[in-house]
């Protein structure tokens, strides 16, 4: 656990979360500001920064949950299609420097693309 990492904190317990999914090494929960309905982060509960950084076994336990949620979430919201995406390093935007997926659902005609 990183101390200062707000996602080390949810995987504490520490601020509330709305749990999609959670097992021994991965977390799943809602996004605070959604850009879709359903939108939902995939994490491991150890913490590392970028996916560069993430051990191969704690990356296939995240693209195992990204593989087994993203058609249930998809139908959670009778959504068409999903964007399923890393924010990997500041430059590209990844504000939580937590390894994170994002399922972003998406709807005909909602102009696609994150
Ligand atoms: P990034 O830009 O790092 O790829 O995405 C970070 C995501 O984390 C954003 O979509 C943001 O809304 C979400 N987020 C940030 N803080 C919290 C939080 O405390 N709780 C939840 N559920 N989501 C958060
Ligand atoms: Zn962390």
């Amino acid at each position: 656990m990183s101390e200062d990492c707000i996602f080390c904190q949810i995987v504490a317990g520490d601020i509330p979360n709305r749990t999609v999914y959670e097992d021994d090494d991965v977390l799943a929960f809602l996004d605070a500001n959604p850009l879709a309905p359903g939108h939902t982060l995939v994490i491991p509960k150890a913490h590392h920064e970028t996916l560069g950084d993430l051990p191969a076994d704690a990356g296939a336990s995240v693209f195992e949950t990204l593989h087994r949620l993203t058609p249930v979430i998809e139908e959670a919201v009778d959504a068409d299609a999903s964007n399923v995406a890393f924010n990997n390093g500041e430059a590209a935007g990844q504000e939580v420097p937590h390894v994170h997926g994002h399922v972003i659902p998406r709807f005909e005609g909602d102009g696609g693309g994150p």
